[in-house]
């Protein structure tokens, strides 16, 4: 497939310390990793996304907010006119940091909320965990900042998402996204939380429950779904345009940067899909390069296997998302997942 001739959105892990040691972790944040990009370096490598075409930013970690320099990052890239948004545990999310959000130009801040108050503090493994993020919520609410969710979903929380909408909402979130949790990182660790797939039709009659909410309800990201007759209405961020099932787009325009310059089509992608550093080569160079990112520019029917190679929806779908299939089933186009399987 042929890629974008910039990345849309490019992903940059900031640094990989974090005061949380989650459970659901699909990168088994903490400690920092050896070697983290200078401020410097980090600075470079915004402009050279910038040069290369890409719009927009989305800044995560880890806890990004640990890295010390992110806010005159986030001024960098307003100056080359990127879009930034942020993703945290709104762990440390005073009055103060939340109007230096806003003023170093963030365009919106999404907090990780997993579940119910005793349930969320236990995934994370921070005590009072969930009280601090409902505190940053409502204090980036009020520093004028559109503020929204993002939870895992697992068998340890599905029962609760009815119970934490009115809590989000009151709180003042505007978009609340859910991914399925992956046995990958940490959660590998943890494999118990997982959603098996005879799981799927329940977790599809709550998203469809929620659906017909009044007020905020949430939509489902890359890791979850596909072509069912509702997938994309389950998809489209509220008040947002429709949001149509398209692929992954790791490589084709989505790019992710780790903290130590290693590059990806997709942070959530395994480490044998790295292609390569920005400490040795240019950004451009290691996106134009037609030769990497094959799971996605070199895509073949054949990579499909299981219930996907036979599948009349494959065509577009290529199989769901690729580090889902990876942590799943340790290789690309499988899916025992998808929605479309478990209720048609
Ligand atoms: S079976 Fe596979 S290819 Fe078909 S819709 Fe589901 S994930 Fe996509
Ligand atoms: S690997 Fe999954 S999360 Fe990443 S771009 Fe592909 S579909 Fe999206």
């Amino acid at each position: 497939m042929k890629p974008s001739p910039a990345p849309l959105v490019t992903a940059l892990e900031l640094t990989l310390r974090c005061p949380c040691r989650c459970q659901t972790c699909g990168s088994r944040a903490g400690a920092p990793r050896k070697g983290e990009l200078s401020h410097d370096e980090w600075v470079k490598v915004i402009s050279d996304i910038a040069d290369l075409g890409c719009k927009r930013l989305t800044l995560l970690g880890g806890e990004p907010l640990l890295y010390p320099g992110w806010a005159e990052l986030v001024q960098a890239a307003r100056e080359r006119d990127l879009s930034v948004d942020l993703i945290s545990s709104g762990q440390g999310v005073d009055e103060s940091v939340a109007s230096t959000m806003r003023d170093c130009g963030l365009g919106s801040v999404t907090v990780s909320v997993d579940g119910l108050a005793e349930t969320h503090d236990a995934q994370r493994r921070v005590s009072g965990c969930f009280e601090q993020a409902m505190r940053a919520i409502r204090r980036i609410d009020r520093a004028g900042l559109k503020v929204g969710v993002t939870s895992q979903v697992n068998r340890g929380n599905l029962s609760q998402l009815e119970a934490l909408a009115p809590l989000l909402e009151e709180a003042g979130v505007l978009g609340w996204q859910l991914q399925l949790t992956l046995p990958m990182g940490r959660a590998e660790d943890h494999t118990q939380l997982t959603l098996p797939p005879e799981q799927m039709p329940a977790l599809l009659h709550e998203l469809r429950r929620l659906a017909r909410r009044q007020g905020l309800r949430p939509h489902i990201t890359d890791n979850l779904g596909y072509c069912t007759q509702d997938d994309s209405e389950l998809r489209t961020i509220q008040g947002g345009f429709p949001r149509p099932w398209l692929g992954c787009r790791a490589g084709l325009d989505v790019l992710g940067i780790m903290s130590d310059g290693r590059v990806k089509g997709c942070l959530a992608l395994p480490d044998l899909c790295v292609e390569g550093n920005v400490r040795q080569e240019a950004i451009a160079t290691l996106w134009n390069d037609p030769n990497r990112y094959g799971y996605n520019r070199q895509y073949t029917p054949e990579q499909l296997s299981g219930s996907c190679a036979s599948c009349d929806k494959s065509q577009r779908c290529r199989g769901g998302c690729l580090a889902t299939a990876y942590a799943m089933h340790g290789r690309p186009g499988q899916s025992s997942h998808c929605f479309r399987l478990h209720t048609g």
